[in-house]
């Protein structure tokens, strides 16, 4: 079964191809043909579009908004040119995959769309106002495009955490407010997540019940994921994707008496207030430099720059807060998994993490460590460490893609 899935930004189309079913599912045989981007949707587009093997194709031209973007996506796949393996015309995609950030307490898991589904969709606008138009653009367009023939799928960044018990989603704020305005922990990433606590139990040999390890999404957005018993326990993203983490160019946990002063201090309106800590925190905010951790680490490497080995040691420091927190929490730890752009790739930032954690027994191998870069899954902790460390890539399109075929499909969740 050829399945496309759609992840869309404000101004962004992110698309893959994967050919995948039943059997390739439980075989780890799902096939990515092509995958594509388009950035600067409404202005002079950037198109990066490519097939599984071969060399990329770019282009840059003027896409005025989604619906113009898909169809130049549906033109380029079908061209007789681009060669495909196994699609000819549009009739070769049999399903469609959308990813869709929040779906509040109403999605808990990833479900075929209808226009009650879109509905639900639209009814948490209020919740992610930047991210749930964006991708309901690429369900209206593609709706539009394919025609109501084609199933298609929403899958949920929030779903995996819906779990969550209430102590670890609410927030000590009054119930009626909760409840009037649903304002809680909703957690993000969470695709990512599942994938990673998926690829630890296939790893280990474990059943959801016996899973009880900490993940980390550290990428440019990040986030950690306390999971016990197979679910999602705690996540340190919230209400909104702010909470938490030190991330790229957002502050992560801070007292929201911060904003009010900060707001009275420099004239600002509350908007202005989040755009700093959204835009212009995190490392960036810190450094002064950057918000991407390989700059940031060649800054110390090369000049030494106080402020960016401050920025480094303020995004591992909160990490480490986590991981006590969430063993402390669910009062077992069996593994630490790795995982995103700097996850999967700084060897630097794994080994900062893990050191002086002797508390709770974690010790890295450093040789292995040093090995486990550039999409390398494998475990990197040393024989005498009590908690395992494992660096997992996360694949968040094969998990669009496996959810589309078990919802059309109607089969079960993985074991
Ligand atoms: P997102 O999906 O949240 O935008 P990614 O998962 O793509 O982010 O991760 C991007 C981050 O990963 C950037 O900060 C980038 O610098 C970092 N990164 C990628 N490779 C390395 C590396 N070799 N060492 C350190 N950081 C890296």
């Amino acid at each position: 079964m050829n399945v496309i899935v759609f992840n869309c930004g404000s101004s962004s189309m992110k698309f893959q191809i994967i050919d995948t079913d039943k059997e390739k599912i439980e075989q780890n045989k799902d096939r990515q043909l092509a995958k594509g981007l388009i950035e600067r949707i409404g202005s002079q587009s950037l198109i990066s579009f490519q097939v599984e093997g071969k060399s990329s194709f770019k282009e840059a031209l003027p896409l005025r908004d989604h619906r113009a973007a898909l169809n130049y996506i549906i033109k380029w796949i079908t061209s007789p040119e681009t060669e495909i393996p196994g699609i000819r015309g549009l009739e070769d995609i049999h399903a469609i995959g959308h990813r869709v950030v929040h779906g509040g307490e109403k999605f808990k898991e990833s479900i075929r769309i209808d226009n009650d589904v879109i509905q639900g969709i639209e009814d948490c606008i209020d919740l992610a106002p930047l991210h749930n138009p964006a991708n309901l653009k690429g369900i209206y367009a593609a709706r539009e495009i394919f025609g109501p023939s084609i199933p298609q799928v929403a899958i949920f960044d929030t779903a995996f955490h819906s779990t969550m018990p209430e102590t670890n989603y609410l927030y000590a704020i009054p119930y009626q407010i909760y409840r009037r305005y649903k304002i809680r922990k909703y957690g993000f990433h969470g695709t990512s997540h599942r994938y990673i606590s998926f690829r630890y139990r296939v790893l280990t040999n474990k059943t959801r019940e016996e899973t009880n390890i900490i993940t980390l999404h550290l990428g440019n957005g990040s986030s950690a994921c306390a999971i016990k018993n197979g679910k999602s326990f705690a996540t340190s993203m919230g209400f909104t994707p702010l909470e938490g983490l030190v991330m790229g160019t957002r502050c992560g946990d801070i007292d929201p008496t911060v904003i009010e002063y900060l707001a009275h201090k420099e004239g600002a309106t509350i908007d202005e207030v989040f755009s700093i800590l959204n835009k212009r925190s995190g490392v960036l905010g810190i450094s002064g430099l950057t918000n991407d951790m390989r700059d940031l680490i060649a800054e110390v490497e090369e000049h030494q720059d106080r402020r960016a080995q401050l920025a480094i040691d303020m995004f591992c420091e909160r990490v480490k807060k986590y991981i006590g927190a969430y063993a402390a929490a669910m009062n077992a730890c069996d593994a630490i998994c790795f995982s995103a752009g700097i996850g999967e790739n700084s060897p630097l930032i794994r080994e900062k993490i893990c050191e002086n954690l002797d508390i709770l027994g974690i010790k890295i191998d450093k040789k292995l460590n040093n090995q486990a870069v550039g999409g390398k899954e494998m475990k990197i902790s040393h024989k005498e460490s009590k908690i395992e460390i494992y660096v997992i890539p996360t694949n968040e399109e094969l998990v669009f893609a496996r959810d589309t075929v078990r919802v059309v499909m109607n089969l079960p969740k993985s074991k």
